[in-house]
C-alpha cells in the first residue's frame, strides 16, 4: 500500500536553504518514492519560495491562523507535490528564513512557526479536500509544534494521524517565554511538562519530542550522544524517558545534485577511475582563491563559521597548516570574530590561504571537486553532509570523532590502511593539538600518492545514497501507522 506522508520543514533545497536540513528535506521525497511512500512537502511562503512557485492554485484558506489570514498554495518540488503557506504578515518579508537582513532573529518567530505548525497539523488531519495523509513528519524546532497541535488541539480535518519528529540539531530548540502560551491556541491542559512547557517557557522542539510518536536523529551516534548532558542541552532527560521511541537514521546524499561524474559546477567531471581529472578542478580553485600552485595538499572548508563547527580551533592552527606545506581555500560565513581570524590568516599567508565569506552553492561543489581534503573539526555534528560530499568527490574528510562524522568516516590508522578500508582521518578531540596532528597526518599521507589514492577511492566507493535510510524511514512510518490501528 502506498503511504501518504506530509513532510513539514522550514527549508528545502533547491527552493530555500541555510544548511543541511534543506538538503535532507529536498531529498526525502525521491528517497521515499522508491519505498512506496508519497511525500508532500510543506514550506513557509518566503518571498523566494513564492517567486519560484509562480502562478499557483490556492487549495485552502484560513481566516485567522494565530491571528493572520493565510492561503495554501499547491505546486511542485521537482516532480513531487509541494504545499506552501502564503501568509504575507508572517513570511512576506525580505531577509533570511529566521533572521532579518542584519542576522537578528525575527521577534515573532514563535508566532511564524506556531502558525506554520498549526496549518501543518490541519493539513495532516485532512483539512484540504482531496489530500489525505497517513502520517506527518516534522523537522526541527520550526515544525516542533506540529505533534503538539496534532495531539492536543481541535483540528480542522479532525482525523489524528501519527507523527515523527526529526532532530537535525539539538542546539536549536525554539525556546520562548511562557507568556506566549495563551496565544498558541492550545487548551490550558497543554501547559504542563507532559505538553509544551519547558523550564518555565514554551519549547517548540521539546513539545515535538514529547508528543511525536517517534523521535529520530540524523545519525545513530548522535541518537546516543543526546542522552548526555553535554549533547542533550537540557533535553537529555526527555530523551532518556522516551528512549524506546528514539531512532538514529543516517542522512543520505542526493546523488542527482552531488555526483562528480555529472556535476555541472566542476571544471572537469570525473569518476573514481579517472582521478587525474581532478587536477583541473584544483587549478580552478587555486585561481578562484588566488593561491600559489605547488605539489602540496590543498585543504578546503565549506561551513558555517561557528563554535559548533570547531572553526575557532581551525583558525588557531593555520600557521601550522601552512608551515608544513598546506594551503587552504575556505568558503563560509558566521561569527564575526571567527571570520576576522580567517581574514587575518589570509593576510599573514598570501597565496597560501584564501578566504571567501558568503554562501555560494556552485563554489561549494567546486571546492569538493578540487580540494584534496576537507576539514570538519566539529564539536558536535548531528550528521554532517559535507564529509559525505567529500567522500563522494574524493576530497578526503578530516573530521572529529563525533555524531555522524564518527559514523561515516573510517580513520586511516595502520590497520584500516592495510585492509584498504580507510576513507579519511579522525581527530580524537577538538583542540589545537589534536587538529594540528590530524593535519600533519594528512600531509604525510598525501605525499604517499598510492595510499592517498586508495583513500580517495575507498571513500568514493562508500554508498551514502538514500537507499538504506529511505527504507529505514519507510519501515518506521509503517510501524507507527500499524500501532495507531
Ligand atoms: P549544518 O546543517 O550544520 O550547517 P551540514 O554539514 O549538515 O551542516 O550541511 C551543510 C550544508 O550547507 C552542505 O550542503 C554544505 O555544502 C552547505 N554549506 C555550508 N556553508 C556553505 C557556504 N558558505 N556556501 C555554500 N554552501 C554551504
Amino acid at each position: 500500500m502506498t503511504l501518504k506522508v506530509l513532510s513539514v520543514a522550514s527549508e528545502a533545497a533547491p527552493l530555500v536553504k541555510t544548511g543541511g536540513l534543506a538538503d535532507v528535506a529536498g531529498a526525502l521525497p525521491a528517497a521515499l518514492a522508491a519505498q512506496g511512500v508519497d511525500v508532500t512537502t510543506f514550506l513557509p511562503g518566503y518571498p523566494a519560495v513564492l517567486a519560484r512557485l509562480g502562478k499557483a492554485k490556492a487549495v485552502h484558506k484560513w481566516g485567522a491562523l494565530l491571528g493572520s489570514p493565510a492561503r495554501l498554495l499547491a505546486g511542485k518540488l521537482g516532480e513531487h507535490p509541494l504545499l506552501v503557506l502564503d501568509a504575507p504578515a508572517l513570511f512576506g518579508r525580505e531577509g533570511g528564513p529566521y533572521t532579518d537582513a542584519s542576522g537578528k532573529d525575527w521577534d515573532d518567530n514563535w508566532r511564524r512557526f506556531a502558525a506554520f505548525a498549526r496549518a501543518a497539523a490541519d493539513i495532516g488531519a485532512g483539512a484540504v479536500k482531496g489530500r489525505s495523509f497517513d502520517l506527518v513528519h516534522a523537522h526541527d524546532w520550526q515544525a516542533g509544534m506540529v505533534p503538539a497541535y496534532l495531539r492536543l488541539a481541535p483540528l480542522e480535518g479532525g482525523r489524528p494521524v501519527p507523527s515523527v519528529i526529526t532532530i537535525h540539531n539539538m542546539a536549536f530548540q525554539g525556546y520562548f517565554p511562557g507568556d506566549i502560551f495563551p496565544q498558541l491556541g492550545l487548551p490550558p491542559s497543554a501547559w504542563t511538562v507532559d505538553g509544551v512547557e519547558s523550564y518555565g517557557g514554551v519549547g517548540f522542539l521539546k513539545a515535538g519530542m514529547q508528543l511525536a510518536d517517534a523521535i529520530t536523529t540524523v545519525s545513530p551516534t548522535y541518537a546516543g550522544e543526546i542522552r548526555s548532558v553535554e549533547f542533550g542541552m537540557g533535553l537529555e532527560g526527555l530523551v532518556l524517558a522516551r528512549s524506546n521511541r528514539v531512532h538514529g537514521i543516517l542522512n543520505g546524499i542526493d546523488t542527482a545534485e552531488w555526483s562528480p561524474a555529472i556535476d555541472p559546477h566542476l571544471a572537469a567531471r570525473y569518476t573514481g577511475g579517472k582521478l587525474a581529472a581532478r587536477a583541473k578542478n584544483k587549478r580552478a580553485v587555486e585561481r578562484e582563491f588566488g593561491l600559489e600552485r605547488d605539489d602540496g595538499p590543498l585543504f578546503v572548508v565549506v561551513s558555517r563559521l561557528t563554535w559548533q563547527k570547531g572553526m575557532d580551533v581551525l583558525a588557531e592552527v593555520l600557521d601550522h597548516l601552512v608551515g608544513i606545506g598546506g594551503r587552504l581555500a575556505l568558503l563560509g560565513s558566521g561569527d564575526a570574530e571567527i571570520e576576522a581570524a580567517f581574514h587575518a590568516a589570509a593576510v599573514r599567508h598570501p597565496g597560501r590561504i584564501g578566504v571567501r565569506i558568503g554562501y555560494d552553492e556552485p563554489l561549494a561543489h567546486a571546492l569538493q571537486g578540487g580540494g584534496d581534503a576537507i576539514l570538519i573539526p566539529s564539536r558536535f555534528e548531528p550528521c554532517g553532509l559535507t564529509q559525505l560530499y567529500g567522500l563522494a568527490y574524493g576530497c578526503v574528510p578530516i573530521v572529529s570523532r563525533t555524531g555522524g562524522l564518527a559514523d561515516t568516516v573510517i580513520d586511516a590508522n595502520p590497520a584500516a590502511l592495510a585492509a584498504g578500508v580507510a576513507t579519511g582521518i579522525q581527530i580524537n578531540a577538538v583542540n589545537a593539538g589534536a587538529l594540528a596532528m590530524g593535519i600533519s597526518r594528512a600531509v604525510e599521507l598525501y605525499h604517499r600518492p598510492a595510499e592517498w589514492k586508495r583513500l580517495q577511492k575507498s571513500g568514493m566507493k562508500a554508498d551514502f545514497s538514500w537507499g538504506a535510510s529511505g527504507a529505514a524511514y519507510a519501515a518506521l512510518y509503517r510501524q507507527l501507522i500499524e500501532e495507531q490501528g
